[in-house]
């Protein structure tokens, strides 16, 4: 048992920011730092750590606590699992009281296997690095692969001896049970024999997250062709093969750093790019990538370049895989390398820093890289075309965040030379069904499988659905753009052009009022009358007045806008989409939000006056009602004419 005194120190030593920080990339927000949340799925963050407090708080899930909270509720520990983990962090040496025979029975299954696994990390390291088999063949084998000593050390590889049974005796003899040998996966029973898992194999040690060794891969090196080539400890509980990935507690730190998580298959990848200097690498293992794993990877960055070796059909078939990565709301790019070249041999082949130049200039969206691929094969047929264009709205479809969906329209509609509108129009069916899908009562569609696990339908995709859309893109300028200037023309008498500028916020403010149009949503109705009244004063309120302001509501709403900005600059930036004079860009924005707005307007007011028209009989009054149903059609024509010159422009 620890000793209250090294519990007392391990409390007053450890710093909440850094034991959260191993697991979660926190970034300082005024005396606070904030991460998305490890507890829950979120692609925003609500997970605040207050470094003064000594405490964690998640503003979406609830989940609270300290610094020893933190690592039992994310490492699943006992209270003594965390303290130990954090004494050794902190470097706190363990005063033990006196363990009875009983205690050490109540040492958890969890702990049992933990230590195991240390314990024949050791055994296999030494047998690699000690002894004459594990150097004859192992190291050679590792050598011969051009793997440095440093490497083998960091990863800390190793070797299983071709003896039959030498692990599991070893371990009986230092008092480790069978029951557990069995439990973890490394011996194995057959007709009351107990042999070794991974005997005469070069042992690849699978760290989790917190370093910590949950499993180990091996690969055998003699050609017996009834033993598979490569083989995995099995599930257990602590080793969960859908929750971890290869290589990622060496990767963590520099993915957050880039800002960029590559993803490649096998171990020799992730090892080898890391002898090229290339760290933040994981490997999925094989399949494709689960909840789970994209979900940590999430923790660190939202962007993954999966580096690719395989042939046309095998990518094709990954397609769907990579559609779950899109749906999370994180931005895929995919690196194809050379028929019979992978990201192992290329990392050895080539000089460090042509192999980051090559990741970097052969980084391809996925999106535009799947319609180019698919285009390619559609060679002109149209129902094969009608079903590519089908293929990619479904995965656009995925992408959570709505200003990202238009910018791949745009694009999209331009390679495959479609209609913007009818890519537009094809997404929202998809987005339609998706929220029909999460009311309950309505029929379930048969599930096709890649789309299951929907989130919850956004404010902005439930806007799509009730009309109001064209309202929140309205406000969202606003909030964004408010104080910027934008270049309009007018005519002077003489009917001369002449160019003028004027605020976003007192443009969109004053044609509003103007036209007499109004806001149906309570919440943006309410925003907008501030800047009405803001600019009675000659003031236009900024974003900050309306995140901080008294009504949570409308703080709620902003924030949720500003979040979703602050994403798209990113995107634009890292995918240089668009923007190449952003001024420019505000000003086709903000027009094209004002005529979307009214063109819903003109829409409603038209099928009201239809409405009007078919429980009227008095023949005068049909004429008059005719002729405001004309004008009104007339200025939506209009309307949606110059709507079409701003989007195609
Ligand atoms: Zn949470």
């Amino acid at each position: 048992m620890i000793s209250r005194d090294t519990i007392d120190t391990i409390i007053s030593t450890l710093r909440i920011e850094e034991v959260v920080g191993d697991f979660v990339s926190l970034r300082r927000r005024g005396v606070n730092m904030i991460g998305l949340c490890p507890f829950h799925n979120e692609k925003t963050p609500s997970f605040t750590v207050s470094p003064v407090k000594g405490i964690y708080k998640c503003f979406g899930c609830g989940k609270a606590g300290n610094g020893v909270n933190f690592v039992m509720e994310h490492e699943h520990f006992s209270y003594p699992e965390a303290l130990r983990y954090l004494a050794g962090k902190y470097q706190i040496e363990i005063e033990e009281e006196v363990q009875t025979a009983e205690m050490q029975e109540q040492m958890s299954e969890r702990e049992a296997l933990f230590n195991l696994n240390q314990f024949a990390l050791d055994f296999f390291e030494t047998t690699l690095h000690d002894t004459e088999e594990g150097k004859a063949i192992g190291l050679s084998y590792l050598k011969e692969r051009g793997i440095r000593d440093d490497i083998i050390r960091k990863f800390k590889l190793g070797y299983s001896p071709s003896t039959w049974d030498a692990f599991t005796k070893h371990a009986r003899e230092q008092g480790y049970k069978l029951e557990v040998l069995v439990k973890s996966g490394m011996t194995l029973q057959k007709d009351e024999r107990a042999y070794d898992r991974f005997h005469s194999r070069v042992i690849f040690p699978i760290h989790g997250v917190s370093g910590k060794v949950i499993g180990f891969g091996g690969r055998i090196l003699t050609s017996e062709k009834n033993r598979p080539k490569y083989v995995n400890s099995p599930e257990s509980e602590v080793y969960n093969k859908s929750k971890s990935l290869y290589g990622i507690y060496f990767a963590r730190n520099a993915i957050a750093l880039k800002n960029n998580c590559y993803l490649v298959e096998g171990y020799t990848d992730v090892i080898s790019l890391h002898q090229a200097g290339i760290e933040n690498v994981v490997a999925s293992s094989g399949t494709s990538l689960t909840h789970e794993q994209i979900r940590m990877i999430l923790r660190y960055t939202k962007q993954v370049t999966i580096l690719y070796d395989r042939d046309p059909a095998g990518i094709k078939a990954s397609f769907r895989g990579i559609d779950m990565i899109v749906e999370e709301g994180m931005d895929v790019k995919i690196v194809l390398f050379a028929e019979g070249e992978d990201p192992d041999s290329f990392a050895r082949n080539h000089h460090p820093t042509e192999v980051e130049e090559f990741i970097t200039n052969k980084a391809d969206n996925f999106i535009l890289f799947k319609t180019r691929l698919l285009l390619d094969e559609t060679k002109g047929d149209p129902i094969k075309k009608a079903g590519l264009v089908k293929e990619i709205v479904n995965t656009i479809g995925l992408i959570p965040d709505g200003i990202s969906r238009t910018l791949y329209i745009k694009e999209c509609s331009a390679l495959m030379n479609v209609p913007e509108q009818v890519l537009m129009n094809e997404v929202r069916k998809i987005l339609r069904n998706k929220i029909k899908k999460n009311i309950p009562g309505i029929e379930q569609p048969e599930d096709v499988g890649w789309v299951e696990e929907t989130a919850a339908p956004s404010q902005e995709e439930i806007d799509l659905i009730s009309d109001e859309y064209q309202e929140r893109e309205l406000i969202r300028q606003l909030l964004l753009y408010g104080r910027e200037e934008i270049a309009l023309l007018r005519l002077d008498e003489s009917g001369k052009e002449i160019e003028f500028s004027m605020l976003v916020a007192n443009f969109i403010v004053v044609d509003i009022l103007r036209d007499e149009l109004e806001f149906e949503n309570n919440l943006y109705r309410k925003i907008f009358n501030e800047f009405v009244e803001a600019r009675d004063r000659d003031e236009v309120p900024d974003n900050t007045y309306f995140k901080l302001h008294a009504d949570p509501e409308i703080a709620h709403a902003t924030i949720d806008m500003m979040v979703s900005q602050y994403e798209l600059s990113e995107n634009w930036e890292k995918n240089s989409i668009i923007v190449e004079e952003e001024p420019k860009h505000i000003k086709e924005l903000v027009l094209s939000a004002m005529l979307s707005f009214k063109a819903k307007k003109l829409d409603k007011m038209i099928t009201a006056k239809q409405r009007e028209m078919r429980e009227i009989t008095d023949q005068k009054e049909v004429g008059i009602l005719l002729a405001e149903l004309r004008d009104l059609k007339a200025s939506n024509i209009q309307i949606n004419k110059e709507l079409g010159r701003i989007i195609t422009k």
